[in-house]
């Protein structure tokens, strides 16, 4: 099924941290079982040496272990990359990986690096590359997440790809487990595997290799982006009140340097004079605790064509009622797409719009809570609105657009929550809230 769609792709970093073994991330089964900070070790210099670690022993080629001040590290060491170099681990992970994530970071004063992460199935004997490369251009550190969900013994390579001089920071490498066992709580699915944006599953499924479905796990929101109507398919995030800051709206809509040339996207010139807005799935406002998480929203894989009438009005309206109900530590699903007729309308160069647009917003109690806490009273507000001109009146309300989750399934054929127990999806997507 779908995890084994999964099987490789380079993701960017989860929103919740994996590195918590206890509590509520256990209810998700996916939790660090591996993490190298080059603590334990001592490497001077550049030179290929193996080198005792505390996960075990790594090779690294053209990179050494830093301890200066120039050295962007968490602790007190970090690996210092420069050239063509490698750090590559010289054993197994018995029990696959679920992901890996990467701290990264480039050294001193020096420029940008390009690096990208390799997995070995055959003890080191070949590498494939996982995802796309990463350009790291920042002094301070940032953490890149690649999505492996696989349960085969691999090992894992970061290679500087660039071959300069610029010095590149490599630090706190984790792995985490790989569990297709349904830990996830009721449907035993995959979504909490790819990021705990889609806990409550995949809309439908996705992977970093299908250009008509291309996954893309970011750390405020998961797409799934359409090449052929240069849309996302569907756009999930988790949001509550961790995510809302007070920062301004950044408004830098631009490509997403994630979607690789293969998978055509839509630019800013396909909007212009094209009567439509860049309409946020994951909007700005859900996004506002730091510049750089609300920047992300303006990704243009996070947009689909939008009449004013629908963008800014009862969808911008449902949109900060779902903010309002996140006090009291309130946890919301949401997930967004379009509805496409046979032959959509097009703005700009191939750019598809929707007929209507579609969201869910399911209402949990508990930060914590995942797709097992979904139950039989749990409300799920779904809507579907119309996105051709004249079709929505002003001051129009959210509420007059409400669906049944089945009424979406039926439009788009995907299957929503699906990693909800089943006989709770039965009883919840029949439902029209009325709340
Ligand atoms: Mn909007
Ligand atoms: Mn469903």
């Amino acid at each position: 099924m779908l995890l084994a769609a999964l099987a490789a792709g380079c993701v960017e970093p989860p929103a919740t941290s994996s590195t918590d073994r206890g509590g509520s991330l256990a209810t998700l089964a996916t939790f660090t079982t591996l993490s190298e900070g080059f603590e334990a070790g001592s490497k001077p210099s550049y030179g290929a040496a193996s080198v005792a670690l505390a996960s075990g022993s790594w090779r690294l080629d053209d990179a050494l272990i830093g301890t200066t001040s120039s050295d962007v590290k968490s602790g007190a060491r970090a690996a210092r990359v420069r050239n063509a170099g490698k750090v590559t681990m010289e054993f197994d992970r018995g029990d696959g990986a679920g992901t890996v994530s990467v701290r990264h970071a480039v050294y001193g004063s020096d420029s940008a690096a390009t690096w990208a992460l390799f997995r070995s199935a055959d003890e080191g004997a070949s590498w494939s590359q996982v995802g796309s490369a990463v350009t790291t251009t920042s002094h301070t550190a940032a953490t890149a997440t690649f999505t492996i969900a696989d349960p085969a013994p691999v090992r894992f390579e970061i290679r500087k790809l660039d071959g300069g001089a610029d010095r590149l920071n490599i630090d706190d490498v984790a792995i985490t487990d790989f569990d297709d066992g349904g830990g996830g709580g009721g449907g035993g699915g995959s979504g909490a595997e790819v990021s705990r944006h889609t806990a409550l599953g995949l809309p439908a499924p996705a992977t970093p290799t299908d250009a008509a479905a291309y996954l893309l796990v970011k750390p405020g929101f998961v797409v799934s982006y359409n090449g052929a109507r240069k849309n996302p398919n569907w756009v999930a995030w988790e949001l509550n009140s961790s995510y809302r800051g007070s920062v301004q709206r950044q408004s830098d809509f631009r490509v997403d340097p994630a979607l690789p040339g293969s998978v055509p996207q839509a630019t800013n010139a396909d909007f212009e004079q094209s009567g439509y807005d860049r309409g946020h799935n994951c909007p700005s406002a859900d996004r506002n605790r730091t510049t750089v998480a609300n920047s992300e929203t303006f990704l243009l894989t996070n947009i689909t064509p939008q009449t004013a009438a629908n963008n800014r009005g009862p969808w911008e309206r449902l949109e900060s009622y779902s903010r309002s109900l996140l006090s009291g530590g309130r946890q919301l699903f949401l997930a967004t797409g379009g509805v496409y007729g046979a032959s959509p309308p097009e703005i700009g160069d191939g750019v598809a719009v929707p007929e209507a647009t579609w969201k869910v917003v399911v209402v949990l109690d508990d930060t914590a809570a995942g797709a097992g806490e979904v139950g039989d009273a749990t409300r799920v507000i779904a809507v579907i609105m119309p996105n051709t001109d004249g079709d929505i009146p002003d001051g129009a309300d959210w509420r007059d657009y409400r669906v049944s989750v089945d009424d979406i399934e039926a439009a788009t054929g995907y299957d929503l929550l699906a990693d909800v127990d089943p006989g709770v999806q039965a009883l919840i997507e029949a439902n029209v809230d009325d709340n």
